[in-house]
């Protein structure tokens, strides 16, 4: 054994050097502190046994727990939200209309049938000289789809699209006289033409608001801002005839496909000048200042 290392003796209290030792305190003293304990325990304190939460986790439970009521308070549909949503883009896009260009109910219902899955710039190149080469709806009833071909060819899809136009004249001629009808059921009656095409005509052509044109910026931006849920356009349109006022119907829809094509594009909208930006929590968004819905995309 090394020099100066001697073993470590019991002491003559019975005590180690060192140990911890329970203090007695005295019976007054203990049922004290009894009775404090009790009155802590009645406070809402945890029950006996459970430890303390940190001081940082009770914080953020109760952050939790408000933001959790947030949002089951908030409502997308409140009419307060709605009122907000028209008075910015009413500031956005005070007035404006159908970016197809057109001169007749006609040559309109044309424009839109070809313009389905291809951009208004397209359709806008193909449709003067396609006018020019056949002026009314007689010459088009004239015409076969495959004589029609060559000149829809550009906008895609050009074969149903010869099928539509071809088919529409000839039931037009043949059916109301020559004139484009301007009611929802015959204008369903028509080839090619549903409820979008027919909603485009009766608004921006006849000024009847007869319901609600979902196109593509519509069916994304209404989603991405709550308004629906659904997926089918015959359902967001119900959606949202159902929360925008009537009178707002036709110029809505314009604003919406205004937006879709400017700021609230498909891949990468530009949230970041989005005047709507505050009050929308679309998932899908590419800068946000409020939190995001998963639900809320495109
Ligand atoms: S904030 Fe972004 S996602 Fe929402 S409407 Fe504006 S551009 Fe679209």
């Amino acid at each position: 054994m090394p020099r100066g290392k001697t073993p470590r003796q019991p002491t003559r209290t019975g005590r180690q050097e060192g140990a911890r030792v329970a203090r007695v305190l005295p019976p007054a003293k203990a049922a004290e502190r009894r009775t404090n304990a009790a009155q802590g325990a009645s406070r809402g304190s945890l029950p006996p046994g459970r430890k303390q939460a940190p001081k940082g986790r009770k914080k953020l439970a109760r952050v939790r727990k408000a933001a959790s009521r947030q949002a089951q308070a908030y409502n997308p549909l409140a009419p307060d939200r709605i009122a907000e949503i028209l008075k910015r883009l009413d500031q956005l896009y005070p007035d404006v209309t159908c970016a197809l260009t057109h001169t007749s109910a006609w040559e309109l219902l044309v424009a839109t049938i070809l313009s389905a899955q291809s951009t208004d710039v397209n359709v806008n190149r193909v449709t003067p000289e396609l006018f020019r080469k056949y002026p009314t709806v007689e010459a088009f009833a004239a015409l076969t789809p495959e004589q029609l071909e060559p000149d829809v060819r550009s906008t895609g899809f050009f074969r149903n699209k010869s099928k539509s136009v071809v088919g529409a004249a000839k039931k037009i001629v043949a059916d109301f006289g020559g004139q484009v009808p301007l009611n929802m059921d015959d204008l369903l009656s028509l080839p090619g033409v549903a409820r979008k095409t027919a909603n485009v005509v009766l608004g921006s052509w006849f000024k009847i608001a007869e319901g609600i044109v979902v196109d593509t910026h519509v069916h994304r931006i209404s989603r991405r801002l709550e308004l629906t849920t659904n997926t089918d356009p015959q359902k967001i349109e119900q959606d949202l005839m159902r929360i925008i006022p009537r009178e707002k119907w036709i110029l809505f829809a314009h604003q919406i496909i205004w937006h879709g094509r400017k700021l609230c594009i498909a891949r990468k909208p530009k949230c970041v000048d989005c005047p709507l930006e505050n009050i929308c929590h679309a998932a899908d968004k590419t800068w946000s200042t409020v939190e995001l819905h998963k639900n809320a995309q495109a």
